[in-house]
């Protein structure tokens, strides 16, 4: 399916909803769903971080939810690698989730390595340029690396993992992303506070 096919899908499924749009559903709430994407290397924080900032919104009583990479594997995407293409697949699947849940008025927390900026711009058109907050959790490799929480680059190292992000496959910092967390320097609560800082300034119907 093409764009434009996908497009006219969107719209007929709008029509058979009985028409409620996004914007309809901002409207009641008050403020619009939104995608809140954290990219960045195995190790660099992205999971500590949506998981503080979830409960922080949660508890601010924001329409909150947070999308786990390793929850969506299990399940959704089950059936994918980490080659480029199924790596590619991979973001697709969790950007329509992703949307879903925009749409529905919620702030989607979604922390994927997603490695490929290319798949980060399309989702940035996909969910719609003013919808889509792209955060870079930019803590450099080495730091990832001494951290290594689940001891992924040590196995990595020793060649145990095949297409492994910063060692065997390529990471593609973002070139203009909303937000970089400089989450080697700063601790996890100072990190969640620059984040629920931004979100709720720009956070609206
Ligand atoms: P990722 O989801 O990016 O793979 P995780 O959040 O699973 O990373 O792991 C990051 C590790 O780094 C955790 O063990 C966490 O406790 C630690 N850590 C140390 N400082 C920070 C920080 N400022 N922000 C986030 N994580 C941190």
């Amino acid at each position: 399916m093409n764009g434009s096919d996908s497009e006219s899908m969107r719209a007929t499924y709008a029509h058979l909803t009985g028409g409620v749009t996004p914007e309809d559903r901002a409207h009641r709430n008050g403020r619009s769903g939104r995608v809140v994407w954290l990219t960045g290397l195995s190790g660099a924080g992205k999971t500590t971080i949506a998981i503080a900032t979830e409960r922080r919104l949660f508890d601010l009583g924001r329409p909150v939810y947070r999308l786990d990479g390793d929850i969506l594997r299990a399940g959704l995407c089950g059936d994918l690698g980490f080659s480029a293409d199924d790596r590619t697949e991979n973001i697709r699947r969790a950007g329509e989730v992703a949307a879903l849940f925009a749409n529905a008025g919620i702030l989607c927390l979604a922390a994927f390595i997603s490695p490929f900026r290319v798949d980060r711009e399309r989702l940035r058109q996909q969910i719609g340029p003013g919808r889509f907050v792209e955060v870079h959790v930019a803590t450099p490799i080495e730091v990832c690396r001494r951290r290594d929480p689940k001891g992924l680059y040590r196995r990595a190292e020793r060649g145990e993992i095949p297409d492994f992000t910063g060692i065997s496959s390529p990471y593609e910092p973002p070139l203009a992303p909303e937000l970089v967390l400089r989450a080697d320097r700063d601790p996890v609560d100072v990190c969640v506070a620059e984040l629920v800082g931004y979100l709720e300034k720009t956070y609206s119907a």
